[in-house]
């Protein structure tokens, strides 16, 4: 269950649901005040491996960025 952010109410409903391979949005309504709010359901992934995925969409553009960017040293 999702809260109103406005009214901090419980009960909402889903009016629509847009998916993508890595995200659902949800249109939400809250039955309470009314108040329509987006929700965004990912997969949570660490630091390291959004940027190696970032790094994996560049490589072919970027050569030059390989240099340094995985030197993760804290
Ligand atoms: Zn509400």
């Amino acid at each position: 269950m999702m809260f109103c952010p406005k009214c901090l109410c419980e009960k909402t409903i889903v009016n629509k649901t847009i998916k993508t391979p890595n995200t659902n949005e949800r249109y939400r309504q809250c039955l309470e005040c009314k108040y329509t709010f987006i929700t965004i359901e990912a997969i949570r992934t660490d630091r390291y491996w959004l940027e190696y995925a970032e790094y994996t969409l560049d490589s072919n553009k970027k050569e030059d960025k390989r240099q340094g960017k995985f030197s993760f040293e804290q």
